[in-house]
């Protein structure tokens, strides 16, 4: 089975955010199944190194506006098609927004080329190597359906994976012509979207198939609350709507392994925690406790993640003894809450603003819970970190929230399989209701002890969800034998 992932970030590369560690670790595990993957990236400046190494596989003379290359490099275990078209992504800062935090204004045009590309790799560009299958993620890749479809050529069939609805990719109509989109694609049925080109409702109503990253999230989506305008089409697609639970990378999160740890474990060998909490607690400017739980967040600072509900529970938390370490970017308007509450709640909240991996690896290897009161978490992967580092997870209940983290009521303590805390309604009471009843499972050492040794056996691999990818890629190939 060959397939061409098309993606706008990939682990550990390029990332802002969960979809590049999605698409840096599924590859991995598809391969082990037997697929061939190439996954389609722009060449953005993070990735120059692979770039001197790679061999060029096809040019463009003009790719809006500019001359392009195709090149070909495998790293860190995946195969890498790279878009080299310096005057699209040779910026330095935030792939997707310049200095000022807006988009960048040719954003249409830079993955517009991406998904172009995409279309002509999958009809056969490269000659020697075609897929079968295209999966194509998120907004940023979400015109290769309609690349595909103006171009008189077979095609293979398209997998759209919505990772997060709230990023639709929308443009002004006339986007269309200088996309060299034809005029018949802008249809309700085809790219257009109340009269502008939306990249990701032309992928979900053009795509053979759709998934997103977890079953609640794929029932959550049809709902006005969810599906952000696009739970119509959305219904109407229902059959082919599919929700499949992402997994993590158990090589990069590993407590046994982890360079990032200053002590690392395992299930035996919990009470080594201790070193990297006083790690934390260094870091982030905190009092220690042992009678409390220290919970961090790691995020990005938007409105989504709900950390406006925990900012308004801060007083309940330090009043009863917990601290937070809280490392996250984003908004301007929670940057400044949360270093202010680091002032205010001195030695009982630390906020570190700013975007680093090796410190969010050190927070879950010391911390004793994490925080993720989302509004809608199409699946999350902090809590999947969290189970496997004996972090125990307090999440909102919603999407792949709902569907990774078993909550410590009295059926699942006295079943024994409680992994976490979960709270509904989505409010800052609900959130700190949870907050003391974490508390209140942490004064009791035995049952938490339990608690973080079943999380950290709790299958996150991507074993099962490669599977099924793989059984859907699958269902889309012509079925052997059958009469043309
Ligand atoms: P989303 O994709 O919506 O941002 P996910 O939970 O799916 O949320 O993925 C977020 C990823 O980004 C996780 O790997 C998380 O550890 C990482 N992350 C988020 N913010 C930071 C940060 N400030 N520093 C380091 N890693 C971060």
């Amino acid at each position: 089975m060959k397939l061409l992932f098309v993606a706008s970030e990939c682990a550990p590369f390029v990332k802002t955010g969960g979809l590049a560690d999605v698409i840096g670790a599924v590859p991995k595990a598809l391969d082990a199944l037997g697929a061939d993957v190439r996954i389609l990236i722009p060449a953005y400046p993070a990735l120059s190194e692979q770039v001197s190494a790679a061999t060029v596989v096809l040019s463009f003379a003009d790719l809006f506006g500019g001359p392009a290359r195709l090149l070909s490099v495998s790293a860190e275990g995946l195969n890498l098609l790279l878009l080299d078209a310096p005057h699209l992504f040779d910026r330095p800062g935030n792939i997707y927004l310049n200095a000022s935090g807006e988009d960048w204004q040719d954003n249409h045009l830079r993955f517009g080329a991406l998904s172009l590309v995409g279309a002509r790799i999958a009809q056969g560009a490269l000659g020697d190597w075609s897929p079968d299958v295209v999966n194509a993620h998120d907004w940023q890749a979400g015109l290769v359906s309609a690349f595909l479809q103006q171009n008189a050529q077979p095609a293979p069939p398209v997998v759209l994976t919505i990772h997060n609805i709230a990023f639709q990719g929308l443009f002004d109509a006339s986007a269309m012509s200088e996309l060299g989109l034809k005029d018949y694609l802008f249809t309700p049925d085809g790219v257009e979207y109340f009269g502008k080109l939306s990249f990701l409702k032309g992928g979900i109503a053009l795509a053979d198939k759709i998934t997103t990253v977890s079953p609640t999230y794929a029932r959550e989506l049809i709902a006005p609350e969810f599906g952000m305008g696009l739970e119509g089409l959305l219904s109407a697609r229902q059959s082919d709507l599919i929700g499949i639970l992402n997994g993590i990378d158990l090589d990069v999160w590993n407590p046994e392994t982890d360079p990032d740890l200053n002590a690392t474990y395992t299930v035996r060998s919990l009470k080594q925690k201790a070193k990297n909490r006083a790690e934390v607690e260094a870091r982030f400017a905190l009092a220690s406790n042992p009678d409390a739980p220290l919970f961090c967040v790691i995020s990005r600072l938007t409105t989504q993640k709900g950390l406006d509900l925990l900012l308004d529970c801060l007083p309940g938390l330090v009043g009863q003894g917990a601290r937070l370490a809280l490392l996250g970017s984003g908004d301007t308007g929670f940057e400044r809450a949360f270093i202010q509450a680091a002032r205010d709640y001195a030695g009982s909240v630390g906020a570190i603003i700013g975007y680093d991996e090796a410190l969010s690896h050190l927070m879950q290897g010391g911390s004793d819970a994490i925080l993720i009161p989302s509004r809608f978490e199409p699946c999350g992967l902090t809590q999947l970190y969290g189970l496997r580092y004996g972090t125990l997870p307090v999440v909102a209940r919603t999407g792949g929230l709902a569907d990774t983290v078993i909550d410590a009521n009295l059926a699942a303590l006295s079943a024994d399989c409680a992994t976490g805390v979960q709270f509904s309604p989505i409010t800052a009471l609900s959130l700190g209701q949870a907050i003391s009843r974490t508390c209140a499972l942490f004064e009791n050492q035995k049952v938490w002890t339990a608690m973080m040794r079943r999380a950290m056996r709790h299958p996150v691999g991507w074993d099962r969800s490669a599977e099924a990818y793989m059984a859907l890629y699958q269902s889309l190939m012509p079925t052997a034998g059958a009469a043309d």
